[in-house]
């Protein structure tokens, strides 16, 4: 019997207790109606505190696949955790983090990628990004991966039944066959390891620095993409470091956006304090946005940040385009530029998506689903990269198809260990299924 109060890390308001066994004692001991004996103890008294449902899921059409029963409550954290309380004086126990959806994958009804969605699921804090993870959470990547999957252990099963049945006529794959086979694995995983770049962008967001010299508008640039994309994030209050941040939703991408504002001349010191505090803000930055006025002539202060950010991704944000003066002339510099009043808001949508384009976060409803979003994932995913090449190695090297095997068992472990074990049992299965061997 498990007790679990559905408040992760605050997020969630609903309580629930559940059974994994004996539902049916569990639900009328817990029914609010029940004529059983109370037993003494902080849950003795009679008066009612509150209603409640109760629902009762039979195996295996629950969330675990156990028989489960859930109570929901009106949501008082007093009396949520009353119910917890009387559910433990009965027996029941507290869960462990994430032991249901561990459940739920040991009873087999997800595999690892969807266990590891859930999680991403309720840490989204964007809807693109709870769009994603639903997907992940729906198979998407382990519908990616199984193809793939499938085609290394075919390889597998025909260099194993080559191996083991070589004296029953079984023909050993010629070279190329073996190589061509690699790479119509290696092919699709490289892809799929590709997509981690916009998966982590979109997993873990982005640090974008806004820096430049005083007054060109960082901070109204600033406030400007935060009020036009609205804060999603409960902002960092104050500063850190000097610097403020706010995380906006940007194409659905988390961005943290780091300002170097309230940094004045009066503060100033021997390397300009523009100069300094910009390196604070750059530390971090994923993208750099670094802004210039020009209402008036560039000064040396921007070359000098032009050349502090030489290589990182960077848009030059050309401010106060109400005001343009005929003096300013841009530093010759090859990055991209955008246009923009913080006053008006003119070009601001354009810095937008320029900002999307440099991070490669303009795929948002391209359509592509199971990529990588998960670090785990890419790892796991480059060795089996690494084993393949590995393989193909060994077959220029012409040894023999064990010592191959062995580098296409390096591939498929970690293959495994994103969407589960393929067994022993697999492998024969498939070699006696296309062999016919022993009759
Ligand atoms: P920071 O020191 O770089 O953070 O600059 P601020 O955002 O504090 O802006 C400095 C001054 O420039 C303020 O008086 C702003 O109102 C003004 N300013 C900022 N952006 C624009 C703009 O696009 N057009 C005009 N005309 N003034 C601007």
């Amino acid at each position: 019997m498990l007790g679990e109060l559905i408040e992760p890390c605050g997020r969630g308001r609903l309580a629930r207790e559940e059974a994994a066994s004996d539902p049916e004692a569990l639900a009328t001991e817990k029914n609010p109606r029940a004529s059983r004996p109370r037993p003494h103890g902080p849950h003795s008294h009679e008066q009612r505190i509150d209603e409640v449902v109760v629902t009762y899921f039979a195996k295996p059409h629950s969330y675990t696949t156990d028989d489960v029963v859930e109570i929901s409550a009106h949501g008082s954290p007093v009396v949520l955790r009353h119910l917890v309380e009387l559910a433990l004086a009965r027996g029941a126990r507290l869960a462990e983090p994430g032991e249901f959806t561990m459940r739920a994958f040991l009873n087999g009804r997800i595999d690892l990628t969807q266990a590891e969605a859930v999680r991403d699921l309720i840490e989204s804090q964007t809807l693109y990004q709870a769009k994603v993870a639903a997907q992940q959470l729906d198979g998407s990547l382990s519908r990616r991966l199984q193809p793939i999957k499938q085609k290394l252990v075919e390889l597998i099963a025909l260099l194993e039944a080559g191996i083991d049945f070589a004296e029953d006529d079984v023909s050993v794959l010629p070279a190329e066959q073996i190589l061509d086979q690699i790479s119509a694995v290696r092919t699709p995983l490289q892809q799929l390891s590709s997509s981690f770049a916009y998966g982590k962008l979109v997993h873990e967001g982005l640090t974008l620095a806004i820096v430049g010299r005083p007054n060109v508008g960082k901070s109204s640039l600033f406030n400007r993409l935060v009020e036009s994309d609205r804060a999603i994030v409960t902002a960092t209050p104050g500063t850190t470091r000097d610097l403020v941040t706010e995380t906006v939703a940007l194409g659905g991408i988390p961005v943290k956006l780091v300002d170097t504002a309230g940094i004045r001349r009066a503060l100033d010191e021997a390397e300009g304090i523009g100069i300094r505090k910009s390196r604070e803000a750059l530390a971090d930055a994923d993208l750099v946005l670094v802004v210039l006025d020009s209402s008036e002539p560039a000064e040396d202060e921007d070359n000098r940040l032009l050349a502090l950010v030489a290589q990182r991704t960077t848009i030059l944000v050309e401010n106060k385009a109400d005001k343009i003066s005929s003096q300013f002339q841009v530093p010759s510099s090859q990055l991209p530029r955008v246009q923009v009043s913080a006053l008006t808001g003119e070009g601001i949508s354009e810095l937008r998506a320029e900002i999307l384009r440099q991070v490669g976060g303009e795929l948002e409803g391209k359509g592509e689903t199971g990529f990588l979003t998960n670090t785990r994932h890419e790892g796991l995913v480059r060795d089996s990269v690494a084993g393949l090449d590995a393989g193909v190695v060994a077959v220029y090297g012409k040894v023999p198809h064990e010592m191959v095997l062995l580098d296409l068992y390096n591939a498929l472990r970690p293959l495994d260990e994103i969407t589960g074990a393929t067994t022993n049992d697999d492998i024969l299965n498939l070699i006696f299924s296309r062999f016919c061997i022993g009759k």
